[in-house]
């Protein structure tokens, strides 16, 4: 099929990736100047794949899509020619002495919440220190097991990369104006296909009712820190996470602010953020900050991801803080629900996965 899709962010590079790999003729449309330019709030995301934690402002769907998401990365990683790290060695939730009222509410909120076998498990700081040595202050743990993190900035290149070694086109500077089924408008002009993909996040604005939803982290590096699992803290106020990359990199984030504003981070953030990050692992002191970034998460009224199908037109929009962790299973469901062959996603169903009824809207 001819296919263009409006928007090369996350999910219009996989979209990308995975119809160009099936044979289809793909065409990407995106304002961005070039591949590498970081506008889409893929570039930003800390990556943590965390079904589990992301529970505390997400419904059941969001956890069947992040559990069979999590089952495909290492499948579409594997695929795209170059080295893409994806690692799933659970995460661990921290609380500091004196927060236990609050924390214990969150751990038997998520503990209700989550299904057999996903249940977080409390761990001793003897434990926390044989799993993970640089952690020194909090006073109790647990393990969420199965959880993991994905290193977002190589993965937007590679899934790229491996798009176009497919046969995809990218039309950089091309911002669409407007989708109908079967047709994108680009620069007054109307372009025709046989299927469109509206992925266009934020700027999917007025067709779909979006906001940004702004997000601040910073990008350390610290050598010898050698952390392997996502770290969070419990806190009512100071909540932050750690995600450990390739190349002594950790990413510390993130703020959740109800605006569209995407000036630099600011100081509230980097004392509050930093300040936290260093209460759990205070070898960061050493640290040196080599990125400090804001972009938006786009987020539908009710928090929640959805798929609008017609024929010739497909939205994806709302994937809001958990982009990362269900745009897999997101794709797999909208190329069902257009009748495109999502064969090419590795389709192994998996012990325990509950796949729920499609929610197209
Ligand atoms: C600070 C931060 C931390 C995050 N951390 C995590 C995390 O740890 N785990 C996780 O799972 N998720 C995380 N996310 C969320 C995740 O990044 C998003 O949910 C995801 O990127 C959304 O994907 P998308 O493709 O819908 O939008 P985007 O990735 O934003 O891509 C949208 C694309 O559309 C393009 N576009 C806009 N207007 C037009 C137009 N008119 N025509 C054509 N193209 C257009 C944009 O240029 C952009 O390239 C985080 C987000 C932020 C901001």
């Amino acid at each position: 099929m001819k296919i263009g899709i409006a928007g090369a962010g996350l999910l219009g590079r996989l979209l990308a990736f995975q119809l160009s790999k099936a044979g289809h003729d793909v065409e990407v449309f995106d304002p961005a100047a070039h591949a590498e330019a970081r506008g889409a709030a893929g570039w930003t995301a800390a990556g943590m794949l965390c079904p589990v934690a992301e529970l505390q402002c997400a419904d059941e769907h969001v956890f069947d899509l992040g559990l069979r998401s999590l089952e495909l990365w290492p499948q579409i990683a594997a695929q795209l020619g170059v080295d893409v790290e994806v690692r799933r060695e659970g995460s661990l939730l921290f609380a500091h002495r004196g927060d236990e009222g609050a924390a214990a509410r969150t751990i038997d909120f998520l503990t209700r919440k989550a299904p057999p076998g996903f249940e977080p498990q409390a761990l001793t700081m003897e434990q926390v220190r044989e799993l993970e040595p640089a952690v020194q202050g909090p006073a109790h743990a647990w393990m969420l097991p199965g959880e993991g993190s994905l290193h977002t900035v190589q993965a937007m290149h590679a899934l790229a990369s491996a798009a176009s070694a497919a046969g995809a086109r990218w039309h950089w500077g091309s911002t669409v104006e407007k989708l109908e089924s079967g047709a994108l408008w680009v620069a007054g002009e109307r372009r025709e296909f046989e299927w469109v993909f509206d992925v266009r996040g934020v700027g999917a604005r007025p067709d779909l009712p979006v906001r940004g939803v702004r997000g601040e982290v910073f990008t350390l590096h610290a050598p010898g820190l050698a952390l392997r699992r996502p770290l969070r803290l419990l806190h009512a106020r100071h909540a932050v996470y750690l995600v450990p990359r390739a190349g002594d990199q950790v990413v510390v984030g993130a703020s959740s602010i109800e605006s569209e504003d995407r000036s630099p981070v600011s100081v509230r953030t980097t004392v509050e953020l930093l300040a936290a990050a260093h209460s759990i692992v205070p070898a960061l002191a050493e640290a040196r900050v080599v990125m400090a970034e804001a972009n938006l998460r786009p987020a539908l009224p009710d928090n929640l991801p959805r798929i609008d199908t017609q024929a010739g037109l497909t939205r994806i929009n709302g994937l809001y803080r958990h982009g990362w962790l269900i745009a897999p299973a997101m794709v797999e469901e909208a190329l069902c629900h257009c009748g495109l062959d999502p064969q090419s996603m590795a389709a192994v169903e998996q012990p325990g996965l509950r796949v729920k009824p499609a929610m197209t809207a």
